[in-house]
């Protein structure tokens, strides 16, 4: 079946199409045949669109909101010059999955949308203030395109986290406010996690159960998970994305103490505060100069710049500290695995997380290190290490478009 996958932001809307079902599902063999992209939609869209043939479609034009996104995308994909044979009208696509961020504490796997969802994301709305709205759009706007008889399935970013214990989730903070208002840490980049964990284990040929991995998911958002017997034990996202890890444009983990005192000293208000931590932090904080991994590298080795360097240093730190927490918490574990952007790409970044590592069981080598880029799959350890480590390209859109044909073909649909 054809299951149209949609991750839509606040300005952008990202799409696949891919040809999966339960069959497809056992062997690996189920493929994107179309994908693109819309970006800034509100004003004059940029649209990038691309077939299984690789013929790519770059245009702009005005596009008013999501539901005018999907319907160019819809009409894109029966176009001839989309080039899908598989995908001649409407009805050739079966099934929508979209990626929901925040599913609170009502979701712990993938499900099919009903009003009854549809009522309980919105209730998780307060938590997610800046994408369960925009979830919500590309939900709606999809029953209006191809009637309310499609299928339609939810995966949450959250739900891979559920597994964690009260340790891992709850904040020290009055136990009342987890009562009243469920201030607790849900954990995000699920689907990632979880994908990384699914393909480990597919790579490895070993069953679930004795999954015990630390997942670094180093995109523009960036957070890692300790997973032991397959299941999340614990994350680095909190309540919110904003919690963890160094990000592009994220602060990470920061005494809150920081937000009063500097809220008091530059007369920010709260929303601009929380710019501040979301957008104007992390790497581009730091280096005054850009949130892009790859121009920092560069900036750092080219003109040695001390901010760019500061930035990536900071960035390193943070991620060997979550490492070494959760080597503590998992009791040692059999591998780290890098996905995300700058985990797919960067061997400079990936040595130097794992530098000194030699006295937990971990040597990386420098050919494999360096080969394994470009969505290349592969072990980057050296022989003989005792915690091995590889990187394992994320797709996400992959996870989303099986859970939707799970869920409509009425199978069991995994939590982790
Ligand atoms: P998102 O979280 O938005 O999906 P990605 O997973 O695509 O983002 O990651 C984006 C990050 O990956 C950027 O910081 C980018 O600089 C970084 N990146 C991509 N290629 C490289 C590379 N070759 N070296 C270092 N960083 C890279």
């Amino acid at each position: 079946m054809n299951v149209l996958v949609l991750n839509a932001g606040s300005s952008s809307l990202k799409f696949q199409v891919i040809d999966t079902d339960l069959e497809k599902i056992a062997s690996d063999a189920d493929r994107c045949i179309a994908r693109g992209v819309v970006e800034r939609i509100g004003s004059q869209a940029l649209l990038r669109f691309e077939n299984e043939g690789g013929k790519v479609l770059h245009t702009a034009q005005p596009i008013r909101d999501h539901h005018a996104a999907i319907d160019q995308v819809m009409r894109w994909l029966i176009s001839a010059e989309a080039g899908v044979p598989t995908i001649q009208s409407f009805a050739d696509i079966h099934a929508a999955g979209h990626r929901v961020v925040h599913g609170g504490e009502k979701f712990a796997r993938s499900v099919l949308i009903t009003p009854e969802v549809i009522a309980d994301i919105e209730e998780c709305i307060d938590l997610a203030p800046l994408h369960n709205p925009d979830n919500l759009r590309g939900i709606r706007a999809m029953a209006d395109i191809l009637g309310p008889g499609i299928p339609q399935a939810a995966v949450f970013d959250t739900a891979f986290h559920h597994s964690m214990p009260p340790r891992s989730y709850l904040y020290a903070i009055p136990y009342q406010f987890y009562r009243r208002h469920r201030v607790r840490r849900y954990g995000f980049h699920g689907t990632s996690h979880r994908y990384v964990a699914y393909r480990y284990r597919r790579m490895l040929n070993i069953p679930k159960e004795t999954v015990r991995v630390i997942t670094l998911h180093l995109g523009n958002g960036c957070s890692a998970a300790a997973i032991d017997a397959g299941r999340s034990l614990d994350t680095s996202m909190g309540m919110t994305p904003l919690e963890g890890l160094v990000m592009g444009t994220r602060a990470g983990d920061i005494d809150p103490a920081v937000v009063e005192y500097l809220m008091e000293k530059e007369g920010f208000s709260s929303q601009q505060m929380e710019a501040l931590l979301n957008k104007q932090s992390g790497l581009l904080g730091v280096s005054g100069l850009t949130n892009d991994m790859r121009d920092l590298l560069a900036e750092a080795q080219e003109h040695d710049d001390r901010r760019a360097r500061l930035a990536i240093d900071i960035f390193v730190h943070r991620a060997r500290k979550y490492i070494g927490a959760y080597l503590m918490e998992l009791g040692g574990a059999d591998a780290l695995i890098f996905a995300g952007g700058i985990g797919e790409n960067s061997p400079e970044i990936r040595e130097r997380i794992c530098a000194g590592m030699d006295w937990c069981g971990l040597r990386i080598d420098p050919a494999r290190n360096a080969a394994t880029v470009n969505r290349k799959e592969g072990e980057i350890s050296a022989d003989g290490s005792t915690l091995r480590a590889y990187v394992i390209p994320t797709d996400e859109e992959l996870l989303i478009a099986r859970d939707t044909a799970r869920l409509v073909a009425k199978a069991e649909v995994p939590a982790w």
